[in-house]
C-alpha cells in the first residue's frame, strides 16, 4: 500500500531526507491498524520527471510485523504510477484547459517542450473521465465552482485548494488519483485479489505487491 511522504521540497532535498528510516516512519499499519511501528523495509526505485529532474528516485518500504504487509511512502509531488510529477501534470492540464492553449505550448508550460503530444492528449482524456468524481471529492474540502463542464470545475476547484493539497486530501483520505487509478488497480488503488489456488492459505501477499511496475506514460 502507498502512503504519503509529508514531503514538500525539491527531489534533491528529498533524496537527502528519506535516507533517515526514523523520521517518517508510520507509527501504525495503514493496512492492519496494529498499533506498533513499523520496521524498515529497504527502497524501491521509480522514475520521476520533474521541472528540472529527470531520473529515478528512492521509494521507502516499511513493512508490519503483524500482518507482513509493506507500506511504502510516496513523496507528494509523485503520482502513484505516473512518471510525470504532480506539478508537471498540473501545468500541462491549467494550460490546455483552463488557459486553452494548444498541446504544444501546454508541453512547453508544462517545461516539457520535446513531449509527444499524444501523451498530452492521454492525460486530458483520463482527467476528464475522472473530473466529476474529482468535483465530488473535493466537494468535502471546497464548495463546488460554478464551471461550464466537470473539468473545468474540477481544474478551478483544485487550482482553489491547491495541487498538493487537494493530492493529499484525495489520496490519502479516499484513495482518490487525479487521474483516475489504472484498471489493474480500480476502483482505489489496490491490486485486486488474485485467484486464491496461487497462493498459500492465509497468506495475505496478494493485497501488498508493491513492486514497482512500468510506468506508462
Ligand atoms: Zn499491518
Amino acid at each position: 500500500m502507498q502512503i504519503l511522504h509529508p514531503f514538500t521540497g525539491s527531489v534533491r532535498e528529498y533524496e537527502a531526507e528519506i535516507s533517515h528510516p526514523d523520521r517518517y516512519r508510520p507509527d501504525h499499519c495503514p493496512q492492519c491498524q496494529a498499533r506498533q511501528t513499523l520496521i524498515g523495509h529497504g527502497f524501491y526505485q521509480r522514475t520521476l520527471v520533474e521541472v528540472g529532474f529527470e531520473g529515478s528516485i528512492r521509494v521507502r518500504r516499511y513493512l508490519c510485523r503483524a500482518c507482513r504487509r509493506t507500506a511504502s511512502l510516496l513523496p507528494e509531488f509523485a503520482l502513484p504510477y505516473l512518471r510525470f510529477s504532480l506539478s508537471v501534470l498540473a501545468a500541462f492540464l491549467i494550460a490546455r484547459l483552463l488557459e486553452g492553449r494548444t498541446l504544444a505550448a501546454a508541453a512547453v508550460a508544462a517545461s516539457q517542450p520535446h513531449m509527444p503530444y499524444q501523451r498530452g492528449q492521454f492525460w486530458v482524456r483520463r482527467f476528464r473521465r475522472q473530473a466529476e468524481a474529482l468535483g465530488a471529492a473535493l466537494a468535502a474540502k471546497i464548495t463546488p465552482l460554478a464551471a461550464a463542464s466537470f473539468g473545468l470545475r474540477a481544474l478551478l476547484m483544485l487550482q482553489s485548494l491547491g495541487w498538493i493539497a487537494a493530492h493529499r486530501f484525495l489520496f490519502s483520505e479516499l484513495r482518490v488519483h487525479l487521474l483516475g487509478w489504472p484498471a489493474f488497480l480500480a476502483p482505489h488503488g489496490r491490486r485486486a485479489a488474485l485467484p486464491a489456488a496461487r497462493w498459500p492459505r492465509g497468506s495475505k501477499t496478494h493485497n501488498t505487491c508493491l513492486a514497482p511496475r512500468p510506468l506508462p506514460a
